[in-house]
C-alpha cells in the first residue's frame, strides 16, 4: 500500500477515536452514528471538490497549471502534473523536429509537391510554387492534374511508372525545362521532385549547335580541296600551266580557310578552358598598337586610310598574347568590312580613370538587331562577305572571352553604310602607372 493511502487509514482511524468514541461516551450510540457520517459526509465533499478540480483543468487547454491538492490527491495531481510535463515535452520536440524537416525541405534547391493517391495536394515547398507558379496557400488539397494539364505530364502521372523522370516543358513558367521524378513512399502517397534543368539543356543545345556548325565550316572548303585535288590527280595533263596554278591556289586558300578556323578553335578552347589568366604582365599599350597598326597597313594592302592615336601613354596589367589577339581582331575586322578608300582610326585614351582602346571605320556598319548576337561563336551579318575575306566567325567571340578575363567591356556602336565603332573599356585596376 502506498504510504498516503496507509495515512488516509490513519486519518480516519484518528477520526473515529477522536470524534466519534467520545461522542459515543457522552451522548450515545445514535450521536456517534450521527458524528460519522457528518465526518464521512465532509470527506466526500473534500473528494468530490477535488474531483470536480480535475474535471476542470481536464477540460482546458494542455499546458494549463493543474489545481493544487491536498493528501491523496495531491499525489494524483502531481502523477498527472509529471506525464502532463512529459507529453508536452515530446509534443514540442516532434513539432521542433518537423519544423526543421519542414524548413529543410524549404530550403532544397529542388521543387517537392507531396500528393496522395488522387493526386491532391498535401504539401509545397517554396522551389515547386516557382517551378509550377503554384500557391501553397491557395493550391494544397487540389488536383495536380486540375491544375497542370500539360500532356506529357498528365500521361507521365497517369502510367503510374515512375522508373524513368520525365523531362517537362512549355510548363505553366515559360523558358523553363524541369526534370520531374515521382517518389511513391508511405501508404499510397508520393512526392514529386523538380530540378531546373534550363541552363544545362541551353548548354547542351549550344554545344550541338557548335559541332553542327565546326563540321558545316569545315565541309565546305574541304569539298573544294578534295574536288581540285581529284580534278587534277585524274587529268593533270589536260590542264595547262596556268589552270594548275589557279586550282592549286585555290586548294591553299581552303586550306588556309581551315588552317584559321582551326587556330580560332584552339584559342577559344584554350581561352575557354584556361580558368583566369595565366600570368600577368605590363603591357606598354603604344609600342602594342603601332605594331597593330603595322600589320593592319599590311592586310590593307594601302587600300584604307589608316590612324592611330594615343591620347594618354599608358600601361595595362594582362596577358599581352591574349590582349594582342583581341585588339588585332578588331583592327582586322575595320580593314576587313571597310571598302576601300575607306578610313579606320584606332585611340587609346583614358577616361574616368578607364582605359579604352576604340576601332572606329567608316566601313559598311552592322544592322542594330545583330549587335547583341556579334559576340556568339559562328554569328556573322553576311556569311559569304565574311568568307570572301576569309572570316572564320569566331574573331568577336575571342575578343569577347579575352576581354571578360581582364574584366574589360565590348562596346559596339554602328550604323549601316557610315561605319562601325568598337570600344574596348578597362577598369582602372588594369592600369599601371
Ligand atoms: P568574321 O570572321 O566573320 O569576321 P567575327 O566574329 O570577327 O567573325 O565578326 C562577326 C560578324 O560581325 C562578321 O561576320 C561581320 O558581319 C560583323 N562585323 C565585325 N566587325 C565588323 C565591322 N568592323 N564592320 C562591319 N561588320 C563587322
Amino acid at each position: 500500500m502506498r504510504p498516503l493511502c496507509v495515512r488516509t487509514f490513519w486519518w480516519l482511524l484518528a477520526l473515529v477515536c477522536l470524534v466519534v468514541l467520545p461522542v459515543r461516551a457522552a451522548f450515545g450510540a445514535t450521536w456517534s452514528l450521527v458524528a460519522l457520517s457528518g465526518g464521512l459526509a465532509l470527506l466526500l465533499a473534500w473528494h468530490l471538490f477535488s474531483l470536480a478540480q480535475l474535471l476542470d483543468w481536464q477540460d482546458g487547454p494542455l499546458d494549463a497549471p493543474l489545481p493544487r491538492g491536498r493528501g491523496i490527491w495531491e499525489i494524483a495531481f502531481a502523477g498527472l502534473h509529471r506525464r502532463v510535463r512529459l507529453r508536452l515535452g515530446q509534443q514540442r520536440s516532434l513539432s521542433e523536429t518537423l519544423d526543421r524537416f519542414m524548413r529543410a525541405f524549404q530550403a532544397l534547391p529542388d521543387g517537392v509537391i507531396a500528393f496522395d493517391r488522387n493526386q491532391h495536394i498535401e504539401w509545397i515547398n517554396a522551389r515547386a510554387e516557382v517551378h509550377f507558379a503554384l500557391s501553397a496557400l491557395t493550391d494544397r488539397g487540389q488536383a495536380l492534374t486540375n491544375l497542370i494539364r500539360q500532356p506529357d505530364f498528365v500521361a507521365y502521372l497517369e502510367s503510374g511508372r515512375f522508373d524513368e523522370p520525365l523531362i517537362y516543358r512549355d510548363g505553366r513558367v515559360e523558358g523553363l525545362v524541369l526534370m520531374l521524378q515521382v517518389i511513391p513512399y508511405g501508404d499510397d502517397h508520393r512526392l514529386m521532385v523538380s530540378r531546373d534543368i534550363t541552363q544545362i539543356e541551353r548548354l547542351e543545345t549550344m554545344r550541338r549547335d557548335f559541332i553542327a556548325n565546326v563540321s558545316h565550316e569545315l565541309k565546305t572548303p574541304l569539298t573544294v580541296v578534295a574536288g581540285f585535288s581529284e580534278m587534277l590527280v585524274d587529268g593533270y595533263e589536260e590542264y595547262s600551266d596556268a589552270e594548275v596554278r589557279h586550282y592549286l591556289s585555290l586548294i591553299c586558300e581552303q586550306n588556309g580557310r581551315m588552317q584559321r578556323l582551326i587556330q580560332d578553335l584552339l584559342t577559344l578552347s584554350a581561352l575557354e578552358s584556361g580558368g583566369g589568366l595565366a600570368g600577368e604582365e605590363r603591357i606598354e599599350i603604344e609600342p602594342m598598337l603601332r605594331s597593330l597598326l603595322d600589320e593592319a597597313r599590311a592586310l590593307s594592302g594601302g587600300k584604307h586610310e589608316l590612324t592611330l592615336a594615343v591620347e594618354t601613354p599608358s600601361a595595362l596589367a594582362g596577358c599581352a598574347s591574349e590582349l594582342r589577339s583581341a585588339f588585332g581582331n578588331l583592327v582586322g575586322n575595320a580593314v576587313r568590312y571597310t571598302p576601300p578608300g575607306g578610313r579606320i582610326d584606332l585611340v587609346w585614351r583614358v577616361r574616368q580613370g578607364a582605359g579604352e582602346f576604340a576601332v572606329a571605320d567608316t566601313g559598311i556598319g552592322i544592322a542594330a538587331q545583330h549587335v547583341p548576337r556579334l559576340t556568339e561563336r559562328f554569328y556573322r551579318v553576311d556569311r559569304s562577305r565574311s568568307r570572301e575575306t576569309g572570316g572564320t566567325g569566331l574573331g568577336l567571340a575571342i575578343v569577347k572571352h579575352v576581354l571578360t578575363r581582364h574584366q574589360a567591356t565590348l562596346e559596339i556602336e554602328s550604323e549601316p553604310g557610315k561605319g562601325s565603332r568598337f570600344t574596348a573599356r578597362f577598369p582602372a585596376s588594369r592600369l599601371l602607372a
